[in-house]
């Protein structure tokens, strides 16, 4: 008998990091029924990034409502995923990093006692405002979840530090590197025409960025364009209301800055690579960055993904005006260290190495009693032994003591 699996997604960046894990966990189509459960958090941006990767949710909550606070799309997801979860009864339920779509599915999981995997499990700002309410939700999640798929060693600790079992981990790398490395030649044509022949590629859409930081970054942007002739902004503008006026009333009709709206993975992922530098406040752009080897200036004041600071691509400078004007500055005239330096076969990359949908695959197999297939040429089975770290943890996984949810979920429903 098949085992069902579900993948959760409610956003884009979830939509983006889930899309090869699902596309790989179908190719075990004998063994596993494989379904995609949108929450609708975020409706527009979901559907391109699902269709990025010509996959379609096999159930939709739709649950994206105007003016929806962040109680009401937990409620809402808890109790719709709730009575999904007791029609369908999923052998597991995964879901990927912070949103509250995510801390919904790990609730609602647990109340029907289904084990919840977790993807891009463990990474902490240490601070419970920020990012809000993401900091927090990963915390819920990481206390609900049955398994933890980390993405780096650091990811690991933070797990271990907050007592979470040794044997519930599993180190994967993060699945956003397979996303962005199987995108094939449609990420090397840029969706528009850059004003300049080398442009600053800008995302901003934080909540706690709203503004006094937004009017700041904004005044960066206008400062830089007025120094360097030589210099544009494109800004893709994310759908957020708050977000999206302070954008358009600070930088509309600016001489070289292009706001444009959101444009599909790929193309974004041609813009970061014919960008000269990106700065951003999303995660997943922190992460991408490194792995096609672009210089990236985060515009945070914390960050949850410091592996990246290693490489000396990724800058931390919050969101002051001058700090931001001066970092771009700085960069602006050392555009060859800019590109190719890491990627498949180059230098190591602090995020992934591109297998970490295969990793969290076999272990999903393992959970479920599956015997998994032999391993593929290459694959190694963490991420920590493929960087031959010395210090590598491939201790850690597979070994699971915790099977009591899945046998009170039989019982519970
Ligand atoms: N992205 C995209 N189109 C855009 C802007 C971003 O496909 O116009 C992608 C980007 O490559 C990254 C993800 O969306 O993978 C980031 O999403 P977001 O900034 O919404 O969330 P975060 O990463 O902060 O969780």
């Amino acid at each position: 008998m098949r085992r069902i699996v579900w993948c959760v997604v409610g956003t884009r960046p979830e939509a983006i990091k889930l899309a090869p894990l699902v596309s790989r966990l179908r190719r075990e189509r004998d063994r596993l029924e494989t379904r995609l459960i949108a929450t609708g958090q975020h409706r527009e941006l979901l559907d391109r990034a699902l269709a990025d990767f010509d996959l379609r949710a096999d159930y939709d909550l739709e649950l994206m409502k105007p003016g929806q606070t962040l109680a009401d799309v937990l409620a809402a997801g808890v109790a719709g995923l709730d009575r999904l979860i007791a029609e369908d009864r999923p052998d597991l339920i995964i879901g990927q990093g912070d949103t509250t779509s995510v801390l919904a599915a790990a609730t609602a999981a647990f109340y029907r006692r289904a084990p919840f995997a977790h993807v891009e499990a463990g990474l902490r700002t240490g601070d419970r405002y920020a990012p809000f309410p993401e900091e927090m939700n990963r915390v819920l999640i990481g206390r609900l979840a049955t398994l933890h798929f980390a993405p780096t060693h650091q990811a690991v600790d933070n797990l271990l530090l907050e007592g979470i079992a040794r044997s519930s981990i599993v180190l994967t790398g993060n699945t956003v590197v397979d996303a962005i490395w199987s995108l094939d030649s449609r990420s090397n044509r840029l969706p528009i025409k850059p004003p300049t022949a080398a442009y600053v590629l800008v995302t901003a859409h934080r909540r706690e960025h709203q503004g006094e930081h937004l009017d700041q970054i904004c005044s960066a942007l206008v400062e830089l364009t007025r120094r360097r002739v030589d210099l544009s902004v494109i800004l893709p503008v994310h759908p957020n209301p708050a977000v999206r006026g302070a954008l358009i009333d600070r930088l509309r009709d600016r001489e070289r800055i292009l706001l444009i709206d959101p444009v599909g993975y790929a193309d974004f992922a041609a813009l970061m690579r014919g960008s000269r530098l990106i700065v951003t406040d999303s995660g997943g752009v922190q992460e991408e960055a490194p792995a096609i080897g672009k210089r990236v200036i985060v515009i945070r004041e914390r960050t949850e993904r410091r592996e990246g600071f290693e490489t000396g691509l990724v800058k931390l400078v919050g969101c002051d005006r001058d700090a931001l004007v001066d970092a771009v500055d700085e960069m602006w005239d050392r555009p060859e260290e800019t590109s190719g330096r890491i990627g498949p076969g180059r230098f190591a990359n602090p995020y992934g190495d591109g297998w970490a949908s295969e990793r969290i695959t076999r272990a999903v197999l393992n959970f479920l009693g599956i015997e998994p297939e032999p391993a593929p040429a290459g694959f190694h089975e963490t991420w920590d032994e493929r960087r031959g770290d010395p210090n590598g943890i491939s201790n850690i996984g597979f070994a699971y003591v915790d099977s009591g949810g899945m046998n009170g979920y039989e019982s519970a429903v």
